[in-house]
Protein backbone atom coordinates (compact mmCIF):
# COMPACT_ATOMS: atom_id res chain seq x y z
CA UNK A 1 0.00 0.00 0.00
CA UNK A 2 1.11 3.48 -0.95
CA UNK A 3 2.07 5.76 2.39
CA UNK A 4 3.38 9.16 2.78
CA UNK A 5 5.94 9.73 5.56
CA UNK A 6 7.00 13.00 6.89
CA UNK A 7 10.58 13.69 7.93
CA UNK A 8 10.99 15.85 10.84
CA UNK A 9 14.36 17.39 10.01
CA UNK A 10 12.79 19.24 7.37
CA UNK A 11 8.91 19.09 7.36
CA UNK A 12 9.19 17.04 3.95
CA UNK A 13 6.81 14.07 2.49
CA UNK A 14 7.99 11.10 0.60
CA UNK A 15 5.98 8.80 -0.67
CA UNK A 16 6.66 5.65 -0.91
CA UNK A 17 4.41 3.61 -3.47
CA UNK A 18 5.35 0.33 -3.51
CA UNK A 19 3.06 -1.46 -5.81
CA UNK A 20 5.54 0.44 -8.53
CA UNK A 21 8.55 -1.84 -7.41
CA UNK A 22 7.87 -4.50 -10.50
CA UNK A 23 7.17 -1.39 -13.47
CA UNK A 24 10.09 -2.56 -16.05
CA UNK A 25 13.44 -0.34 -16.36
CA UNK A 26 16.65 -0.37 -17.56
CA UNK A 27 19.11 -1.90 -14.70
CA UNK A 28 22.35 -1.32 -16.88
CA UNK A 29 24.94 0.74 -15.02
CA UNK A 30 28.85 0.53 -15.00
CA UNK A 31 30.70 0.65 -11.51
CA UNK A 32 31.06 3.98 -10.25
CA UNK A 33 34.93 3.43 -9.18
CA UNK A 34 37.46 3.80 -12.21
CA UNK A 35 38.42 0.69 -12.96
CA UNK A 36 41.01 1.77 -16.31
CA UNK A 37 44.21 3.60 -15.88
CA UNK A 38 44.17 7.75 -16.48
CA UNK A 39 47.05 9.11 -17.62
CA UNK A 40 46.40 12.80 -16.64
CA UNK A 41 44.29 12.70 -13.33
CA UNK A 42 45.97 15.52 -11.56
CA UNK A 43 44.99 13.50 -7.98
CA UNK A 44 47.48 10.80 -8.57
CA UNK A 45 50.35 10.65 -6.60
CA UNK A 46 53.35 12.01 -8.64
CA UNK A 47 50.70 14.46 -10.40
CA UNK A 48 50.92 17.44 -7.16
CA UNK A 49 52.22 19.91 -9.79
CA UNK A 50 48.62 19.60 -11.99
CA UNK A 51 46.46 20.87 -9.18
CA UNK A 52 46.40 24.56 -7.44
CA UNK A 53 48.79 25.21 -4.40
CA UNK A 54 48.47 22.64 -1.31
CA UNK A 55 46.65 23.90 0.99
CA UNK A 56 46.80 21.37 3.60
CA UNK A 57 47.85 17.45 3.82
CA UNK A 58 48.19 14.14 6.05
CA UNK A 59 51.17 11.64 5.38
CA UNK A 60 54.41 12.56 3.11
CA UNK A 61 57.23 14.94 3.25
CA UNK A 62 57.26 17.57 0.86
CA UNK A 63 59.33 17.00 -1.55
CA UNK A 64 57.85 13.26 -1.69
CA UNK A 65 54.51 12.33 -2.62
CA UNK A 66 53.59 9.76 -0.18
CA UNK A 67 50.75 11.53 1.14
CA UNK A 68 47.32 9.62 2.52
CA UNK A 69 44.90 12.94 1.94
CA UNK A 70 45.78 16.17 0.23
CA UNK A 71 43.42 19.52 0.25
CA UNK A 72 43.75 22.00 -2.49
CA UNK A 73 41.70 24.82 -3.82
CA UNK A 74 39.38 23.81 -6.58
CA UNK A 75 40.71 24.93 -9.69
CA UNK A 76 37.45 25.66 -11.58
CA UNK A 77 35.62 27.68 -8.06
CA UNK A 78 31.96 27.61 -7.78
CA UNK A 79 32.53 30.42 -5.53
CA UNK A 80 34.95 33.38 -5.68
CA UNK A 81 37.55 33.97 -2.82
CA UNK A 82 37.61 38.03 -3.86
CA UNK A 83 36.54 40.05 -1.37
CA UNK A 84 32.42 40.05 -0.11
CA UNK A 85 30.22 42.72 -1.94
CA UNK A 86 26.70 42.39 -1.48
CA UNK A 87 23.44 44.25 -2.86
CA UNK A 88 20.02 44.24 -4.41
CA UNK A 89 16.80 43.69 -1.66
CA UNK A 90 15.73 41.70 0.85
CA UNK A 91 14.28 40.08 -2.56
CA UNK A 92 16.40 39.99 -5.10
CA UNK A 93 19.92 40.43 -3.09
CA UNK A 94 22.41 39.27 -4.63
CA UNK A 95 26.40 38.22 -3.37
CA UNK A 96 29.47 37.99 -4.65
CA UNK A 97 33.02 37.10 -3.57
CA UNK A 98 33.34 36.12 0.23
CA UNK A 99 33.28 32.27 -0.42
CA UNK A 100 35.79 29.11 -0.61
CA UNK A 101 35.27 25.79 -3.24
CA UNK A 102 38.17 23.36 -1.89
CA UNK A 103 38.56 19.97 -2.64
CA UNK A 104 39.98 17.09 -0.47
CA UNK A 105 41.79 14.22 -2.53
CA UNK A 106 40.56 11.91 0.24
CA UNK A 107 42.16 8.61 -1.48
CA UNK A 108 46.03 8.24 -2.57
CA UNK A 109 44.90 5.41 -5.06
CA UNK A 110 43.02 6.20 -8.30
CA UNK A 111 41.51 2.85 -8.34
CA UNK A 112 40.35 3.18 -4.35
CA UNK A 113 38.00 5.01 -2.79
CA UNK A 114 36.77 5.33 0.90
CA UNK A 115 34.71 1.66 0.50
CA UNK A 116 38.25 -0.19 -0.67
CA UNK A 117 40.65 1.39 1.93
CA UNK A 118 40.63 1.04 5.64
CA UNK A 119 38.53 2.62 8.40
CA UNK A 120 41.13 4.55 9.69
CA UNK A 121 41.55 6.37 6.49
CA UNK A 122 37.93 7.74 6.37
CA UNK A 123 38.74 8.40 9.94
CA UNK A 124 41.71 10.68 8.65
CA UNK A 125 39.57 12.27 6.17
CA UNK A 126 37.19 13.15 8.84
CA UNK A 127 39.60 14.87 10.62
CA UNK A 128 41.07 16.64 7.86
CA UNK A 129 37.35 17.55 6.97
CA UNK A 130 37.03 19.26 10.67
CA UNK A 131 40.67 21.11 10.08
CA UNK A 132 39.40 22.83 7.01
CA UNK A 133 36.18 23.38 8.81
CA UNK A 134 37.50 25.14 11.45
CA UNK A 135 39.55 26.96 8.93
CA UNK A 136 36.84 28.15 6.70
CA UNK A 137 34.68 29.33 9.76
CA UNK A 138 37.52 31.78 10.42
CA UNK A 139 36.61 33.78 7.71
CA UNK A 140 34.07 36.33 8.38
CA UNK A 141 32.17 35.97 5.37
CA UNK A 142 31.55 32.53 5.33
CA UNK A 143 27.74 31.80 7.26
CA UNK A 144 27.81 28.13 6.03
CA UNK A 145 30.05 25.22 4.48
CA UNK A 146 28.86 22.81 2.64
CA UNK A 147 30.94 19.77 2.55
CA UNK A 148 29.73 16.77 -0.07
CA UNK A 149 30.92 13.71 -1.97
CA UNK A 150 30.13 12.58 -5.62
CA UNK A 151 30.93 9.28 -6.61
CA UNK A 152 30.39 8.58 -10.07
CA UNK A 153 29.59 10.60 -13.58
CA UNK A 154 25.69 10.37 -12.52
CA UNK A 155 25.98 11.70 -9.66
CA UNK A 156 27.87 15.00 -10.37
CA UNK A 157 31.35 13.45 -10.30
CA UNK A 158 33.73 15.32 -13.43
CA UNK A 159 36.96 13.51 -11.97
CA UNK A 160 36.83 10.15 -11.21
CA UNK A 161 39.70 9.87 -8.57
CA UNK A 162 37.90 9.78 -5.22
CA UNK A 163 37.62 13.42 -3.79
CA UNK A 164 35.48 15.81 -1.72
CA UNK A 165 34.12 19.41 -2.11
CA UNK A 166 34.20 21.91 0.49
CA UNK A 167 31.97 24.74 -0.86
CA UNK A 168 31.68 27.52 2.36
CA UNK A 169 29.61 30.91 0.82
CA UNK A 170 28.72 33.68 3.12
CA UNK A 171 24.50 32.54 1.99
CA UNK A 172 22.48 30.39 3.84
CA UNK A 173 21.52 27.44 1.67
CA UNK A 174 17.84 26.80 2.08
CA UNK A 175 17.69 23.39 3.09
CA UNK A 176 20.18 24.51 6.10
CA UNK A 177 18.28 27.49 6.61
CA UNK A 178 14.82 25.28 7.03
CA UNK A 179 16.88 22.73 9.22
CA UNK A 180 18.33 25.45 11.60
CA UNK A 181 15.01 26.93 12.03
CA UNK A 182 13.46 23.43 12.85
CA UNK A 183 16.11 22.58 15.41
CA UNK A 184 15.79 25.96 17.38
CA UNK A 185 11.98 25.36 17.55
CA UNK A 186 12.28 21.83 18.79
CA UNK A 187 14.83 22.80 21.15
CA UNK A 188 12.95 25.87 22.65
CA UNK A 189 9.93 23.30 22.41
CA UNK A 190 10.92 20.19 24.20
CA UNK A 191 14.24 20.66 25.84
CA UNK A 192 16.11 18.46 23.76
CA UNK A 193 17.68 18.12 20.36
CA UNK A 194 15.47 16.87 17.78
CA UNK A 195 19.05 14.09 16.82
CA UNK A 196 18.43 13.23 19.85
CA UNK A 197 14.83 11.92 19.84
CA UNK A 198 15.18 10.61 16.10
CA UNK A 199 18.10 8.59 16.80
CA UNK A 200 16.01 7.40 20.37
CA UNK A 201 12.79 6.80 18.63
CA UNK A 202 14.74 5.05 15.20
CA UNK A 203 16.56 2.75 18.19
CA UNK A 204 13.35 1.84 19.86
CA UNK A 205 11.72 1.06 16.57
CA UNK A 206 15.25 -0.57 15.62
CA UNK A 207 13.60 -1.88 12.14
CA UNK A 208 15.58 0.81 10.32
CA UNK A 209 18.99 0.52 12.22
CA UNK A 210 21.90 -0.63 10.64
CA UNK A 211 24.33 0.01 13.01
CA UNK A 212 22.94 0.35 16.94
CA UNK A 213 25.49 3.63 18.24
CA UNK A 214 27.75 0.86 20.31
CA UNK A 215 30.98 2.25 18.32
CA UNK A 216 29.83 5.78 18.95
CA UNK A 217 27.54 6.22 15.68
CA UNK A 218 24.51 5.23 14.80
CA UNK A 219 23.54 4.56 11.16
CA UNK A 220 20.18 4.10 9.90
CA UNK A 221 17.84 4.39 6.90
CA UNK A 222 15.40 7.23 7.74
CA UNK A 223 11.40 7.10 8.46
CA UNK A 224 10.92 9.38 5.44
CA UNK A 225 13.99 8.37 3.12
CA UNK A 226 13.88 10.58 0.11
CA UNK A 227 16.05 8.32 -1.74
CA UNK A 228 16.17 4.19 -1.73
CA UNK A 229 19.52 3.46 0.39
CA UNK A 230 19.41 6.64 2.02
CA UNK A 231 21.93 6.54 5.10
CA UNK A 232 22.19 8.39 7.84
CA UNK A 233 25.46 8.11 9.71
CA UNK A 234 25.63 10.52 12.92
CA UNK A 235 27.86 10.14 16.06
CA UNK A 236 26.00 8.43 19.42
CA UNK A 237 25.54 10.33 21.72
CA UNK A 238 24.98 13.49 19.18
CA UNK A 239 27.74 16.12 18.69
CA UNK A 240 26.88 19.38 18.83
CA UNK A 241 29.57 21.41 16.65
CA UNK A 242 31.54 19.42 14.20
CA UNK A 243 34.02 21.68 14.21
CA UNK A 244 34.88 21.19 17.83
CA UNK A 245 33.85 17.54 17.81
CA UNK A 246 36.05 15.22 20.03
CA UNK A 247 38.37 13.01 18.06
CA UNK A 248 36.71 9.81 19.42
CA UNK A 249 33.14 11.35 17.86
CA UNK A 250 35.26 11.96 14.55
CA UNK A 251 36.85 8.57 14.27
CA UNK A 252 33.49 6.55 15.34
CA UNK A 253 31.57 8.71 12.67
CA UNK A 254 34.61 7.80 9.95
CA UNK A 255 34.48 4.43 10.55
CA UNK A 256 31.20 4.09 10.44
CA UNK A 257 31.18 6.13 6.96
CA UNK A 258 33.74 3.73 5.47
CA UNK A 259 31.90 0.74 6.66
CA UNK A 260 28.36 2.27 5.25
CA UNK A 261 30.01 2.95 2.12
CA UNK A 262 31.26 -0.04 1.44
CA UNK A 263 27.76 -1.97 2.39
CA UNK A 264 25.77 0.09 -0.42
CA UNK A 265 29.04 -0.54 -2.75
CA UNK A 266 28.53 -4.54 -2.07
CA UNK A 267 25.01 -4.79 -1.90
CA UNK A 268 24.44 -2.84 -4.52
CA UNK A 269 27.04 -3.07 -6.89
CA UNK A 270 29.13 0.16 -6.85
CA UNK A 271 26.08 2.77 -7.51
CA UNK A 272 26.99 6.36 -8.26
CA UNK A 273 26.38 8.33 -4.90
CA UNK A 274 26.41 11.54 -3.31
CA UNK A 275 27.16 12.42 0.53
CA UNK A 276 26.37 15.20 2.55
CA UNK A 277 27.69 16.21 5.63
CA UNK A 278 24.67 18.43 7.53
CA UNK A 279 27.32 20.07 9.81
CA UNK A 280 26.38 23.50 11.23
CA UNK A 281 26.56 26.95 10.12
CA UNK A 282 28.45 29.34 12.21
CA UNK A 283 27.86 28.36 15.57
CA UNK A 284 27.59 31.22 17.24
CA UNK A 285 25.06 32.14 14.98
CA UNK A 286 22.58 29.95 16.24
CA UNK A 287 19.92 30.72 19.18
CA UNK A 288 20.55 27.61 20.93
CA UNK A 289 23.95 25.87 19.82
CA UNK A 290 23.06 22.40 21.43
CA UNK A 291 19.86 22.48 19.38
CA UNK A 292 21.67 21.81 16.43
CA UNK A 293 24.09 18.15 15.75
CA UNK A 294 26.18 17.09 12.91
CA UNK A 295 25.20 14.27 10.71
CA UNK A 296 26.25 12.50 7.42
CA UNK A 297 23.86 11.64 5.03
CA UNK A 298 24.82 8.91 1.65
CA UNK A 299 22.19 8.97 -1.20
CA UNK A 300 22.41 6.10 -3.37
CA UNK A 301 21.57 7.40 -6.86
CA UNK A 302 19.56 4.35 -8.25
CA UNK A 303 16.28 6.58 -8.61
CA UNK A 304 16.23 9.75 -11.23
CA UNK A 305 14.07 13.16 -10.08
CA UNK A 306 11.77 13.89 -12.28
CA UNK A 307 8.55 16.22 -12.28
CA UNK A 308 7.17 15.62 -8.85
CA UNK A 309 10.60 15.82 -7.03
CA UNK A 310 11.70 18.74 -8.64
CA UNK A 311 8.12 20.53 -8.95
CA UNK A 312 6.59 19.66 -5.42
CA UNK A 313 10.20 19.14 -3.46
CA UNK A 314 7.95 15.68 -2.76
CA UNK A 315 9.86 12.52 -3.52
CA UNK A 316 8.68 9.38 -4.70
CA UNK A 317 9.78 6.06 -4.74
CA UNK A 318 9.28 2.35 -3.77
CA UNK A 319 11.97 1.33 -1.41
CA UNK A 320 11.01 1.08 2.09
CA UNK A 321 14.15 1.87 4.60
CA UNK A 322 12.88 -1.17 6.82
CA UNK A 323 13.77 -3.67 3.90
CA UNK A 324 16.74 -1.38 3.02
CA UNK A 325 18.36 -1.25 6.39
CA UNK A 326 17.73 -5.31 6.96
CA UNK A 327 19.85 -5.82 3.60
CA UNK A 328 22.39 -3.15 4.21
CA UNK A 329 22.84 -4.71 8.15
CA UNK A 330 23.42 -8.01 6.48
CA UNK A 331 26.56 -6.67 3.91
CA UNK A 332 29.87 -7.45 3.87
CA UNK A 333 31.04 -4.47 6.03
CA UNK A 334 34.50 -5.97 7.12
CA UNK A 335 37.69 -3.55 6.52
CA UNK A 336 39.72 -4.73 3.22
CA UNK A 337 42.85 -6.63 3.60
ZN1 LIG B 1 43.84 9.50 -10.04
Amino acid sequence: MAELRRDPYADRWTLFASERANRPRDAARSPATPTTPKEDCPFCRGSEEKTPPEIDRIGGADDRPSWRVRVVANKFPAVSVDALTEGGGSLFGFMAGGGRHEVIVDSFDHHRGLADLPDDHSVQVLSMLQRRVRALFEISSVRAVSPFKNHGAPAGASIEHSHLQVIATPALPANLAIERRIAERYYCENGHSLAEETGRWELGQGTRIVEAGDSGALVYCPFASRFPYQTTIAPWPPQNSFAVSPPEAIAAAGAAFARSLRRIKNLLGDPPLNAFFHIETRPEAAESPSAHCWRIEIIPRLTVLAGLELGSGMHIHEALPERAAESLRAADARNPS
